[in-house]
This record gives structure tokens, sequence and C-alpha cells, in this order.
């Protein structure tokens, strides 16, 4: 009988995940994907087919509970997927964690004890570790016996050099781990393990690539390996998002306190919920509404975006000393031609020269968008973190025993 994994993305307001079949000695192939969007609201259970074709869209909500938490979520995922198991058993379950901090430096089996230190944590990542967190606990109380995964978007940055790593603060502060952490690690190593099968020996060399979702980010790699990234000690640093400001003078946040009077709480609030392509437009944090908003702050808010991302792209640039491959990837990256040739232009000094065709070429799949003279070679590669996750989830197992 085959088996299966299940990976998990929890958000506060949604769960995503993708279930995969295991086969001896071949590729790990994805069954389905799919979401639980509206938790707490109107819960809507989406599941798509391996070749993108709907297999199930329903509201969930329970008569008894409108409100419907992970706990209930999951019981109706784990009834969906039994009923479509197609005989299949379920081998473990993979989680997104955000955080591994300074303990977790690799993927790790869940037990009491980790699960203790990864809720020591969440101080680190408070929007994000307990919303992952909480879909563990959910299906432990569920599915007790079932093997459960920890991948970490910390993990891929762990073994960046120390001046990458250091803020400038008194060791003391350093040491409680107050640092840079970088996050999107998941992505960026997965877009890591595929970079040779598509860009050969320039792959590598000195690659920038540029995850650009509602969260962005831009990760230095030589040989594959991550030197220096864009996001610090929190999610928030870094280029201009969809909600999040991006870089920040940390004198702006205690004038926002001291002499705006606004509390820890809302101060959190503007970064993370009010700020970036929103909070500049007015208008959306969604980048594909302000192109096609006529509305001049829509225009101005795009232009604040592709100016940070040069000077941040100038900045991985400078850590590397040089760009050998530029690589797009996530919504914006895969999807936005507009921004993709915009911060092209502005890398032109690099020695990035974009072929505006291939650029504006539909196209699902990798594909080289760099002219045939570029000195740096441009990519666009879709990511996949759950496919990473997958891969951990069957190596920790594959290893086996459970490691803290
Ligand atoms: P993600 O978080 O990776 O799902 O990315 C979400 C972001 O990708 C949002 O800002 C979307 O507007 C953006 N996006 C998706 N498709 C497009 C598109 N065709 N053109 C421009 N932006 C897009």
């Amino acid at each position: 009988m085959s088996q299966a994994l299940l990976v998990i993305n929890s958000g506060s307001s949604s769960i995503k995940f993708a279930a995969y079949e295991v086969q001896a000695d071949a590729a790990l192939q994805r069954i389905a994907n799919g979401r639980i969007e509206g938790l707490g609201e109107a819960p809507r259970l989406r599941v798509w087919g391996h070749d993108g074709g709907v297999l199930e869209d329903r509201c969930i909500r329970l008569p008894a509970d409108p409100a419907l938490g992970p706990g209930d979520a999951f019981r109706q995922l784990f009834d969906w997927l039994r009923q479509h198991a197609g005989g299949r058993t379920l081998l473990a379950a993979g989680h997104r964690v955000v955080h591994g901090g300074e303990v977790f430096s690799q993927p790790v089996r869940v037990t009491p004890g980790t699960l203790g230190q990864l809720e020591g944590l969440s101080p680190l990542a408070p929007l994000h570790q307990p919303h992952n967190l909480s879909s563990i606990h959910a299906i432990t109380e569920l599915l007790p016996g079932l093997a459960q995964v920890a991948c970490f978007d910390t993990e891929f940055h762990a073994a960046q050099p120390w001046v990458a790593q250091a803020y400038a603060l008194p060791r003391r502060i350093t040491e409680a781990g107050v640092k840079r952490y970088g996050f999107h690690g998941l992505s960026y190593e997965y877009i890591a393990s595929v970079l040779p099968d598509h860009l050969g020996e320039p792959g590598e060399g000195r690659v920038v690539v540029a995850h650009l979702g509602n969260g962005a980010s831009l990760c230095a790699m030589r040989d594959r390996r991550s030197v220096a990234s864009t996001m610090g000690f929190s999610a928030l640093d870094g280029l201009m998002m969809g909600t999040r400001c991006g870089n920040l003078d940390p004198g702006a946040v205690l004038y926002l306190m001291r002499s705006l009077g606004m509390t820890a709480p809302e101060v959190e609030d503007l970064l993370y919920e009010q700020s970036g392509l929103l909070g500049v437009s007015g208008i959306s944090g969604d980048m594909r509404t302000l192109e096609a908003s006529p509305a001049s702050e829509a225009r101005q808010a795009i232009d604040l975006y592709v100016y940070r991302f040069n000077q941040q792209l100038g900045s991985l640039a400078a850590s590397l000393g040089g760009l050998d491959a530029l690589v797009f990837t996530a919504g914006i990256g895969e999807n936005s031609a507009l921004v993709r040739q915009r911060v092209c232009h502005g890398a032109a000094w690099l020695g990035v020269e974009l072929d505006a065709a291939a650029n504006q070429a539909a196209g699902s799949g990798a594909r080289c968008i760099s002219a045939a003279g570029s000195r740096v070679a441009v990519w666009v590669i879709p990511t996949d973190e759950e496919l990473m996750i997958a891969r951990h989830t069957q190596a920790v197992l594959a290893a086996g025993a459970p490691s803290a």
C-alpha cells in the first residue's frame, strides 16, 4: 500500500496544505493541495488536484460552532483526506514553522520536548509562530500517533557569516538572541536546489534570489548557500512589502511611542498590517490591484517599492562582491513583468540587461529573461516551499531518531 505525507503552512486566518505520495526510490509526487480560508469567519475548504483541477470548494461552517478553530478545521480536512486517500496511509505531517531561533538549525521531529522549545521561541515571531504551533497541537490531539516534523524559515540562513548576522549592539544583547535571522528560508532552499538545473555554472556563483510575495525579501547566495538576506531579526526588515514597512529607522519607532503616544500593539499593527504598498498607496497591498490603478498614489507606491528593491539589491551585491545571476520568485516575482522590468532597469549598472520580449511572455515554468549579452543572468523560477517541507519530512523520518 502506498503512503502519503501532508504538508501544513498555517497562518492567522488560513491553513494551506499539500499532500504528496511517497514511493520507494521515486521522487515525491504531489497528489493535491488546498487551503482552508476564513478561519473564525466564513471558513471554506478548497482543494485542487495535481493537474490544477478543483476537487473541492465548499463552506465548512459547523452549525454548532460558527467560528471554526484550527482543531475543527483539521478534523474536516482529515475527513476529506480519508475519503480521497485512494488506499494510501498517512505517514507524517510536515509543518512550516517560521522561527527556529538559535536552537534549531535543521528540521526536527516534534516531541513534547521540542514543542516546548518551539513555544519558547514565540516571542521572536509573535504574529506567526503561535499559529504554526497551534496546528501541531491540533494534529497531536486528533492523531496522537502521527509523526510530525517542524521545518524552519530561518534555517537556510543559520550558517551566514557572523558579520551578516550581528547588529552593532552590545554583546549581551546579541547573546540574548537579538540578531539577524532571515526568513523565507524554505523558499530559498528550494530555489537553491534547482539553480544548477536551470542556470548551470552561474547558479553556483554570486546569486541574488528575490522572493517577492505579500512578504518579500532578498537572499544573497554563494555556492548556493545563504550569505546575507534583507530580513533581519523579524520579518519586518528589508524590502517594502504588501502591508509591512521594510527598513525603518528604529528612532522612528521610539518617536511613535514616545511622542505620538502609540502603544506597542498599535505600533505592531501599524508596521505589520497598515504599511508597505497598502500604507503608501492608501488603496491596496496587492501589487496586481496597484498596477491596474490609475491613481498617482498607486504609482508612487510602486515607485518606492522599486527604489528600495534596487537599493537593497545593491547592498547584497556588495556583500557578494558582484553579481552573476538574479532570480525572481513568488507571486510578484513570478507574475509581474512590470516590477521585473523596472527593477532590472535600475540594476543596469550591475550588468543586468533584460530581454523585453522574454520578460513579457506569459509562462508558468522556470525561464531565462535576460538578454543574450547580459553579464548577469536573469531568471524567473517558481518556488515550491511545500515540496521542500515534504522532502525534509521524508528525510527526518528516514533518519529515524528524533533530534533536539
Ligand atoms: P504570494 O504571497 O506569493 O501569493 O504573492 C502575492 C502577491 O503577488 C500579491 O501582491 C499579488 O498582487 C501579486 N501578484 C500575483 N499575480 C500577479 C500578477 N499577474 N501581476 C502582478 N502581481 C501579481
